[in-house]
């Protein structure tokens, strides 16, 4: 009987991809194993066609990977999108333990990799005896603020939300934070993505393992207080395993023909503004962009996105008048989606506007694409300080209180990176971080230590579980 790893990754197509790649990696080292994904359907049967087509792809050419879909629930999400997962997982448990019990009778089940947020799934483990490791989609940085949350919570004597906004944050393993850098779902003690981010806090610290799409020579400050403990200092750390940096390797279509354009740019030219699968703007912010643009005249690459209300808007009407005409020899304007990975291996692209998605930072690590950091929501201010104040890689764009960006503030910015010595500087600090995420891949590279330290660990485990067809 063959042994499988199961997988359960976040809703959201980056969580997803993101475990697959995980996957993909899992099996090129450790060939012995097969991969088994569960799918966290939709809720109320709707259906996304890009995630199936993906999935279809992904089983096609790698038939050692496996996929359950979880039936769909009848449901109204009522937390932010990057939350909703933590609402719809619970709900699924009872699927989730029968799935287990019929996969049970073909393999032997040897770990289960939960995504972070759905850290519920981890009762089923417990009480199935199944060892449970974690992937972790974000920083290092991040997570050790998250596993000392417990520690800071018990002796906090304010929230977070009510410092000053100069008062300094001192946590093990982190650069100074203030206020403004704090991961906004845990400012608020009273709010509920505070209990719950409390509440796995804790699970993780008792997990089998973390797994983090990170890499030794970017994070780590962070990744010494994870490992020495020094982020839980009245607890037990977890094992943690830095196996990054894991990024997709499947091109999406390029139904605007972004890379023939591109093909006619000059090299390092073109700045990409593309902010995730969440990041939305208002008309008055879309304006301003496209102003900011105009007036920096450099080469760009802007993937648009309105607020949902604007959806139904041509991007004439969006955009200012007359813009359209008037950049078409110096940019191109693309409607929600645009095949991000590839675009940022084009030599023409020299410069990315992100909204600091931990996904997007490793993609653009990995291109040696230097970034303007617009942090828009979950941890992304964190990631920012990573950037701009500990490894110096990116340029920090000043937004107002209400995360408002001005016209000439954009403009500024992209022309400090595409033309100043400062700009020249991060470029050449994020080429050095490329070669470092390569080393950590290769060879007897930090990653690919960790790697096996973890298929190793599995490989020791006795098929004690209790679904084990041998117990
Ligand atoms: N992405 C893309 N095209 C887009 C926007 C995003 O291919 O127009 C991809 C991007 O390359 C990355 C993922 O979607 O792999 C976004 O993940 P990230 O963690 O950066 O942000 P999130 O969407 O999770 O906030």
């Amino acid at each position: 009987m063959k042994d499988t790893i199961v997988l359960y990754p976040a809703y959201g197509s980056g969580h997803l991809m993101s475990m697959v790649e995980l996957g993909k990696l899992i099996l090129t080292h450790h060939p012995s194993f097969s991969i088994t994904i569960l799918i966290l359907t939709p809720p109320n049967n709707k259906n996304n066609d890009s995630t199936t087509q993906y999935i279809a792809s992904i089983s096609n050419k790698f038939p050692s990977i496996n996929f359950h879909f979880i039936p769909s629930i009848s449901l109204t999400l009522t937390l932010p999108p990057h939350l909703q997962t933590l609402e719809l997982s619970p709900l699924c448990n009872h699927h989730v333990h029968n799935i287990f019990q019929s996969i049970s009778k073909t393999t032997n089940i040897k770990g289960v990799i939960l995504d972070f947020l759905n850290y519920s799934a981890s009762q089923i483990n417990n009480i199935l005896d199944i060892p449970t490791y974690f992937y972790f989609t974000s920083a290092a940085s991040m997570l050790s603020l998250f596993l000392h949350l417990p520690t800071y919570h018990k002796k906090a004597t304010k929230a977070i939300k009510d410092f000053n906004i100069d008062t300094p944050i001192e946590l093990p393993g982190l650069p100074t934070l203030f206020v403004d850098d704090y991961p906004d779902d845990g400012k608020d003690p009273t709010s509920p993505g505070y209990q719950t981010l409390l509440e796995c806090a804790k699970v993780f610290r008792e997990s089998d393992g973390v797994i983090i799409n990170t890499f030794d020579a970017f994070e780590s400050k962070a990744i010494k207080a994870l490992r020495d403990g020094s982020c839980v200092p009245d607890g037990t750390s977890p094992l943690i395993f830095c196996i990054g940096p894991v990024i997709s390797t499947l091109y999406d279509t390029d139904e605007h023909q972004c890379m023939s354009w591109l093909d006619l740019q000059p090299c390092q030219s073109v700045v990409l503004l593309s902010f995730g699968s969440m990041g939305r703007f208002s008309k008055a912010q879309l304006n301003e962009i496209a102003l900011g643009l105009e007036k920096s005249k450099q080469i760009f690459l802007w993937v648009v996105r309105s607020e949902l209300d604007l959806d139904e808007l041509s991007l004439d009407e969006l955009l200012p008048e007359g813009f359209l005409e008037r950049t078409k020899e110096k940019g191109m304007v693309v409607r929600n989606w645009a095949p991000q990975r590839a675009i940022l291996s084009h030599d023409s692209v020299g410069g990315l506007v992100t909204h600091c998605g931990w996904n997007s930072i490793l993609e653009a690590i990995c291109e040696g694409v230097p970034m303007i950091t617009w942090p828009l929501y979950a941890e992304q201010n964190l990631n920012r300080v990573i950037l701009v104040k500990e490894t110096k890689i990116a340029l920090k764009l000043n937004e107002s209180a209400d995360k408002f960006v001005s016209a000439s503030e954009l403009g500024e910015r992209v022309i400090e990176l595409m033309e100043s010595d400062k700009g020249k500087n991060i470029r050449e600090r994020i080429l050095k971080m490329k070669i470092s995420a390569n080393e950590a891949r290769g060879g007897s590279g930090s990653s690919l230590v960790d790697l096996k330290r973890l298929g190793d660990s599995w490989k020791e485990l006795d098929s004690c579980n209790k679904l084990s067809p041998n117990s």
